[in-house]
């Protein structure tokens, strides 16, 4: 698999944040984000080819219970099916982060979707046109929803895209809103305090979770932490 770091932190996202994980990050993805905080594994991907026994091996002399396999897309993998059996085998608690463009049979005990909406459009015309064609795979969504256990990880950027979360929630009327998180767009610490407070005052009007971003709060756009 094409790999872009292994690392143990803190899962800084989600209804697991703060808890001690074991990250698997492959490298590669099919959509451009503007605002990706992994540029390494997207816009300029990196990383190296390693076998799923090498994987492992890194899991196995891991003592953290909770693994997340993230990316760039981890479901684009061909062998990430057999990377979460080896999981699963190792008594592991699996998260997988996608953006729900690609469907997948896999083992994990919570899929953590993050929808790319119109907000994360690249400025860029070529990778614009490619990333609005794959952004939105409805199919994908209703399968992983259908199949796992799953949350929806929104990135607001401005006021609008709260709204824009709801008109994404009526064409999924089987999401609940505590399914749903809100977490602020911030790669950097100064963003994140600007932006933390009214997003999190969003969540709680409309009855959604907030997120926060604990390795950039800690952090900030450091890799591999
Ligand atoms: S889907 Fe995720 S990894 Fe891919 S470009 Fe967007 S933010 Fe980056």
């Amino acid at each position: 698999m094409f790999i872009a770091e292994t690392y143990e932190s803190f899962q800084g996202e989600g209804p697991w944040a703060g808890t001690r994980s074991l990250f698997i990050r492959t490298s590669g993805c099919n959509l451009r984000c503007w605002y990706c905080d992994t540029p390494y594994t997207s816009w300029h991907p990196e990383g190296e080819q390693r076998t799923l026994d090498e994987l492992a091996e890194t899991i196995d002399k891991s003592a953290t219970e909770h693994v997340v396999i993230t990316g760039g897309e981890p479901m684009l993998a061909a062998q990430l099916t057999e990377l979460t059996v080896i999981c699963q085998e190792q008594n592991r608690i699996v998260t997988i982060e996608t953006a729900a463009t690609v469907d997948r049979s896999v083992e994990c005990d919570l899929m953590a979707v993050s929808p790319k909406r119109l907000n994360s459009a690249p400025k860029d015309a070529h990778w614009q046109m490619r990333h609005e064609q794959m952004r939105h795979q409805p199919a994908v969504v209703r399968s992983l929803l259908n199949h796992y256990n799953c949350i929806l990880k929104f990135v607001i950027d401005h006021e609008a895209d709260v709204a824009d979360v709801h008109d994404y929630l009526s064409e999924f009327p089987e999401i609940a809103a505590s399914q749903v998180w809100l977490m602020p767009q911030a790669r950097t610490q100064e963003e994140l305090k600007t932006q933390s407070g009214w997003v999190q005052a969003a969540a709680a009007a409309n009855g959604f979770q907030f997120s926060p971003r604990l390795h950039v709060e800690q952090f900030g756009d450091k890799r591999g932490v």
